[in-house]
């Protein structure tokens, strides 16, 4: 499972925004690797370095050096909307009549393809299939035609799906979040400017505050000056549909989402873990990283309840296993989870072991994991799973698995147990989640463990009241 995009734009009073944006880029690293981008502006003309790979690898000293202004917004990627290749790398940049425009974006439009193709028909021209491109374009459109804020409230009443944007138009940089809000979005305070990112933890890493989160619907425009912002609440819905799984697994535990620390949320999850399904064992082992805060939530939880289980680190993290190695034959493919991980037998050895994970999306790693401890010499191997199962595809920019890859997608939860080979397995439940986010369900985005999406989706249900706009051959949306 992999997030889109980790995106962020900066203001400052008088110093060149391109070092902070790389920082704050290699803060959000984890949520895209495929490419890495800042274009900025220096009051007179933008600059761009957008190149794939690595944010350490995509920028060179001179590269940051000829990133001129104050102002700039910068992006990373890992693609699931476009081709894998460097033209849907962003931020996607171009010149328009009404000026220039800078774009970096989270999140996955399910119309892009409706509006590419109107403005395709009144000659625009595409060098890209992305989604950004589309927003770029429309957003340029209606810029001839209004000012900045009703430029960009058009845009938003014709684009549905999720979308967490840093835009530059000129050397302004604002920052909108999608009416239900379902991917992060906050607004932090540095000593000399203000900086819009996917996740605080990014303003952490520039000595900032985080401010708040930016409001489902809501547009902040900072001052070109770095003064300060202004902000309009551009569309209200009753309801949000925020991406539970932002907590559960691809934020960074350090950075606060929604008001909720990440670290906290997933310690609670574990606890309910207990509460929901725990089991007495010997040892409760994390699956490294992602399943640390839930195990030691869920281990505190069962000592508090009188049980003597015991919380231990009993598999290690190979960290030089990247993305880039290569697996020439299926048998290797499906041993690569030796070369990840490595048991630690003295923690197992002759125990009975309850292993913490966020989630399972094919099963393939779960079952090699239940392997590899029976293998160290575990008697009894638990899986306890901190989400409920996965039953239906992402449309919203996260990279999971298609419907008949998802190893809950046809099967019941003892199916399941039965396929990793675990003695037994337990998932989280969505009251429980619903319950630790302090939220109701219908303020979620439940669509993959529920198969009812906040957004209207061709062939798929909806578990609200919600129509795409009607784009082709109709009016565009009056001024109000
Ligand atoms: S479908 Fe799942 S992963 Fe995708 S946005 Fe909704 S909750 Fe998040």
């Amino acid at each position: 499972m992999h997030e889109k995009c980790g995106v962020v734009g900066i203001a400052l009073e008088d110093r060149d925004a391109a070092r902070p944006l790389y920082y704050s880029l290699y803060a959000l690293q984890h949520r895209g690797q495929e490419s890495a981008g800042i274009v900025t502006h220096d009051g007179f003309q933008q600059h761009s370095h957008v190149e794939m790979g690595l944010v350490g690898d995509a920028f060179d000293p001179g590269d940051l050096q000829s990133l001129n202004g104050s102002n700039g917004i910068g992006h990373v990627r890992y693609p699931t909307a476009g081709s894998v290749n460097a033209c849907c790398a962003q931020p996607f940049s171009v010149s328009f009549k009404s000026g220039s425009l800078g774009l970096s974006h989270n999140g996955n439009l399910v119309n892009a393809d409706e509006i590419g193709d109107e403005l395709a028909e009144l000659g625009h021209a595409f060098t890209s299939d992305g989604d950004t491109e589309v927003i770029a374009h429309d957003l340029a459109r209606n810029l001839l035609e209004e000012d900045l804020v009703r430029a960009v409230k058009r845009t938003m009443e014709r684009i549905h799906g999720s979308y967490s944007l840093t835009i530059m138009h000129d050397e302004t940089v604002l920052g909108v979040r999608d009416p239900q809000g379902n991917r992060p979005l906050c607004i932090g305070e540095l000593d000399d400017g203000y900086v819009l990112t996917s996740e605080s933890a990014a303003i952490d890493t520039l000595d900032g505050e985080l401010i708040r989160d930016v409001r489902p619907g809501e547009l902040v425009v900072l001052h070109d000056d770095g003064t300060g912002y202004d902000t309009y609440q551009l569309i209200e819905q009753e309801n949000t549909a925020h991406c539970f799984f932002e907590h559960v697994y691809f934020a960074r535990p350090d950075s606060t989402i929604d008001e909720s620390l990440v670290y906290e949320v997933r310690r609670e999850l574990g606890r309910k873990l207990w509460e929901e399904s725990g089991v007495e064992s010997d040892v409760v082992l994390p699956v490294p990283d992602s399943g640390r805060a839930f195990a030691s939530g869920y281990a505190e939880a069962a000592q508090d309840d009188g049980s003597d289980i015991e919380f231990a680190e009993g598999l290690m993290k190979n960290r030089y296993v990247g993305r880039t190695f290569i697996m020439p034959t299926q048998d290797e493919r499906e041993r690569a989870v030796r070369l990840k991980l490595n048991p630690i037998k003295s923690t197992i050895e002759g125990k009975s072991v309850t292993i913490i994970d966020d989630s399972i999306v094919r099963g393939t790693t779960s079952n090699q994991l239940v392997q590899l401890l029976k293998d160290a010499g575990a008697e009894e191997v638990n899986v306890r799973i901190g989400a409920p199962p996965i039953i239906a595809p992402c449309y919203m920019g996260i990279d999971m698995a298609s419907r008949d890859e998802l190893i809950a997608g046809d099967q019941s939860v003892d199916e399941i147990r039965d396929e990793i080979e675990a003695d037994t397995l337990s998932y989280l439940s969505i009251d429980a989640i619903a319950e630790t986010l302090e939220t109701s369900k219908a303020d979620l985005c439940l669509g993959c463990v529920t198969g009812e999406y906040p957004y209207d989706i061709e062939g798929e249900a909806t578990d609200r009241d919600v129509d795409r706009p009607h784009i082709s051959g109709q009016p565009r949306p009056a001024d109000d």
